[in-house]
């Protein structure tokens, strides 16, 4: 039986270990952390629990189908649709609560922009459209065989997706009032980009999100990570915590083991579920990985980060949804800021996650668990501990002012930050990037850093900093094409 290697157990990386055990490999999980779960780990405290990283949870079957075919049952991830996919709150105090209803979408935008209202469904069916195209030809790809480039329906499929366009262009094809502009716009941050330079591809999100919903895991997002490490034990995957990698051994061209808590240890291949950026800056030897992948991983632009606030209230806030977004009055001085200077936003987007709007487990009776996400530039140079401190109380006085929450600081009862650099120290993500390389030009849906390394066999990279990208299924998408690839290879060898 052949035993491979996952490094990294983030949801990238026990995805990878639950196919390759369903195909019927030998796989072995290394992750430096003592527990597991990469940028999504759960937090409680004074009966608030929260879980840091991902909230907006969607495309579930991706997930679902993998409890189901461990014969443990999609009941363990029993994810529930949301009613409001997110309330999104302007700077003039208008609103819109984005929800799967296309009357009441049109409605709610028909305050805005009549033009902008009676293009909602065109924009829908178009949205859809890219999700297609996407799914059929971009997610099914690996992108690491020539032979999986000369094709002629990829070729129609790319000059489908209006491959010209930036995301923010393409929305204005359908949309003209700036706020409405803004709803959209703003899932160019689902990847870490700047909208007006992002892929007009990434508009298929519309659909993911208003075709196909945004869900919620009972008990909290970290759910899924608890649910994933029962899959693991029942294929009898072994997830090794407190085992940080130090290097991937590379000889005469070929990935033959992990140096991992002083040892050596031999496998027939290896998946790297780390950063790549960072994996190929601290666990591969210079010499040992051509100069050409070094320069393409190593020097792109980064995506940006996130800045987050874990807040226990004792009081509640009944203006907050499940999701709620905070606009500022300059949106796309965000994207200049965020791309342009390495500091702390002044006015940023604030996004809340408040669990407790939609089950009572998450905070103590008449209290409210805010996890308060603002984007972030990445940084290289780690930024001084005061700098954050500062604009934690700046982010309150926000929070107080801005976003209608009065009485905040005095009812804070639990309070943790989470910084860019904590964010790259605990999960090795380099420079704090949340999604590894920005998706900042238009062709970069196509030009994400590859899963493979020519020259270096039985090496694989996968997750959110890989093809096709980040966000929860973005990378359980990376983990499918991964463990196919990983088994074609090794049955081909046998
Ligand atoms: C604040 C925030 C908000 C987000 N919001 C959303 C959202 O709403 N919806 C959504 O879908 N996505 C969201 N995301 C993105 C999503 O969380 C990520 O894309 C996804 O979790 C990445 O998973 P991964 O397995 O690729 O990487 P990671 O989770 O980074 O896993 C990599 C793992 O490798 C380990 N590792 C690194 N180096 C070593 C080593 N040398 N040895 C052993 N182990 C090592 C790390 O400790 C880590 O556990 C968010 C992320 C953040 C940070």
């Amino acid at each position: 039986m052949k035993r491979t290697a996952v490094v990294g157990a983030g949801i990238g990386g026990l995805c990878t270990a639950i196919l390759l055990a369903m195909r019927g490999q030998t796989v072995e999980v290394f992750e430096k952390n003592d527990v597991a779960g990469g940028k999504l780990w759960g937090f409680e405290a004074e009966g608030f629990r929260f879980s840091y990283g991902p909230s907006t949870l969607t495309m579930p079957w991706l997930f679902t189908e993998m409890a189901e075919q461990s014969g443990l049952g999609a009941d363990i991830l029993p994810y529930r649709r949301l009613p409001i996919l997110h309330r999104n709150i302007f700077a003039d105090g208008r609103s819109i609560d984005a929800c799967e209803s296309v009357s009441s979408m049109q409605q709610q935008i028909r305050a805005f922009s009549d033009a902008d209202a009676a293009a909602w469904p065109h924009y829908l069916r178009d949205a859809n459209r890219l999700y297609d195209l996407a799914m059929r030809h971009f997610f099914t790809r690996s992108f690491t065989r020539l032979r999986e480039f000369a094709s002629l329906p990829l070729l129609r499929a790319v000059l489908a997706t209006r491959p010209q366009r930036s995301l923010s262009g393409y929305h204005r094809l359908f949309f003209k009032d700036p706020q409405v502009l803004m709803l959209v716009d703003r899932y160019a941050t689902y990847v870490g980009s700047d909208p007006t330079r992002a892929p007009a591809t990434l508009g298929m999100i519309g659909h993911i999100e208003y075709g196909t919903g945004v869900h919620y895991l009972p008990g909290g997002t970290v759910g899924l990570i608890h649910a994933l490490l029962k899959i693991c034990e029942r294929l009898e995957v072994d997830v090794h915590t407190s085992s940080p990698v130090s290097e991937i051994v590379i000889r005469n061209g070929i990935a033959r083991g992990l140096r991992v808590r002083g040892e050596t240890v031999p496998f027939d291949a290896i998946c790297v579920a780390a950063d790549v950026g960072y994996a190929t800056r601290h666990l591969i030897a210079t010499d040992a990985a051509p100069t050409l992948w070094r320069k393409r991983v190593t020097s792109g632009q980064l995506s940006h980060s996130g800045f987050v606030l874990l807040l226990g209230v004792n009081r509640r806030y009944d203006h907050l949804a499940h999701h709620t977004v905070f606009y500022p009055s300059d949106y796309q001085g965000e994207f200049r800021q965020l791309f342009g200077q390495p500091s702390p936003l002044k006015d940023p987007t604030i996004y809340i996650c408040n669990t407790s709007a939609s089950d009572s487990t998450q905070a103590p009776a008449g209290g409210c668990n805010l996890f308060v996400l603002v984007n972030a530039p990445a940084n290289l140079e780690p930024v001084d501990d005061a700098t954050w401190v500062a604009y934690e109380d700046h982010l309150i006085d926000l929070l107080e002012h801005r976003c209608g929450l009065p009485g905040l600081r005095t009812a804070i009862v639990v309070r943790q930050r989470v910084t860019p650099d904590d964010l790259a120290t605990r999960t090795h993500t380099f420079g704090g990037a949340i999604y590894g390389l920005a998706s900042n030009s238009v062709q970069s849906a196509f030009l994400r850093p590859p899963m493979r390394v020519r020259g270096i066999d039985r090496l694989y990279f996968v997750g959110g900093s890989t093809h096709p990208g980040g966000g929860t299924p973005m990378v359980a998408l990376s983990a499918r094409l991964a463990a196919g690839l990983v088994d074609d290879e090794l049955r081909q060898r046998r």
